[in-house]
């Protein structure tokens, strides 16, 4: 397989560049990391995988620029996924740069990461509460953990609230919370040259996932909608995000996402309405990419989770209700 290279490294706007860090067997291909330059050093948006390859393309793209690893002062993180999120630690050992996390994403590093056993036990118990079989229960829920050797954990030495404007001298960068995809996602608008870095919460063909599950707070399709349209007052130039490439017509792209969803709900209350009841079947229900049966592993427990944070969304909207038992079965709210 012939992989396409990876893009260049580019210069955004004076002063502040997109270096391409690879991830490691994943379609994505690349986390785009944001570089901003000051007097004082170098301030970043994301880091990357936490592995050797990454964090040499990093070193190369900072060197690209005229910069090193030791001149990173801060490294914002829009979420804690580990290709965002993972190489934040090498970064800091190498150059004492603070670490900003949103606190609720900071809250979640130790069951995460740091104790996954009792999360893995709740997945597996989640699993089989939507209806997946118990022969695939417990291998569903351990589908991820090939992923914790990218990550080393490190506590943020700064937290960054909604509005919250980063210590980053010279800019004048701003924290916008955008729960969703991750609890405690975070977007930045940089206001000068009005652009929006928008991490995995907005990208512009893909669509992000968004997974109801032990970590993802009750309604997180409901949170995403919603950080959707937080977006909506800002005029921007261009969109800066973490994966694929910048774009221009924010508008559009939340325009197009929301109805995404809008379809998607169409398809689980016919679901639904057909007697596919629960979450597992619901799944099984809705277009994908591929067939479900095709779909394994880590891929299908996240269409199972993807499926329920549509159900939760359309409970709270009053359209479906939980019918009391296990597995977790729903009805349409009259009829
Ligand atoms: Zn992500
Ligand atoms: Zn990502």
């Amino acid at each position: 397989m012939t992989l396409a290279p990876l893009p260049p490294v580019e210069r955004v706007r004076p002063g502040l560049w997109s270096v391409p860090v690879p991830i490691p067997n994943n379609p994505l291909r690349y986390v785009l990391v944001y570089v901003f330059e000051t007097d004082g050093g170098l301030y970043l948006v994301d880091a990357g995988w936490n592995t050797d390859d990454a964090f040499e393309a990093l070193a190369a793209g900072l060197g690209a620029l005229g910069g090193s690893v030791t001149d990173v002062r801060g490294v914002m993180i829009t979420h804690i996924h580990p290709d965002h999120y993972g190489l934040a630690g090498r970064v800091r050992e190498r150059s004492g740069a603070w670490v900003a996390l949103h606190p609720a994403d900071a809250a979640l590093i130790r069951d995460r990461y740091d104790e996954p056993e009792e999360l893995l036990g709740r997945m597996s118990a989640a699993m089989l509460r939507y209806g997946a079989p118990p022969e695939e229960a417990e291998g569903l829920s351990k589908a991820s953990m090939p992923v914790l050797a990218f990550v080393t954990t490190v506590k943020p030495d700064v937290l960054l609230e909604d509005g919250d404007k980063p210590e980053l001298p010279g800019w004048d960068v701003q924290a916008i919370w955008t729960p969703g995809h991750s609890p405690g996602h975070l977007c930045f608008w940089e206001p000068r040259n009005r652009l929006m870095l928008t991490g995995d919460h907005v990208l512009p063909r893909i669509t992000p996932n968004i997974s109801f599950h032990p970590q993802s707070g009750d309604d997180p399709l409901g949170y995403f909608l919603a950080s959707l349209d937080k977006l909506r007052p800002y005029d921007s130039d261009e969109v800066l995000p973490a994966h694929e490439h910048r774009f221009v017509g924010l508008t559009a792209r939340l325009d197009e996402l929301t109805e995404h969803h809008e379809h998607r709900f169409e398809e689980v209350l016919e679901s639904i309405r057909q007697g596919d009841d629960t979450p597992w079947a619901v799944a099984g229900r809705m277009q994908w990419s591929r067939s479900w049966d095709r779909i394994s592993g880590f891929m299908r427990r996240a269409a199972v989770s993807e499926a329920m944070a549509h159900i939760r969304a359309l409970e709270r909207r009053g359209l479906v209700r939980e019918l009391p038992g296990e597995p977790v079965r729903y009805e349409l709210v009259d009829g």
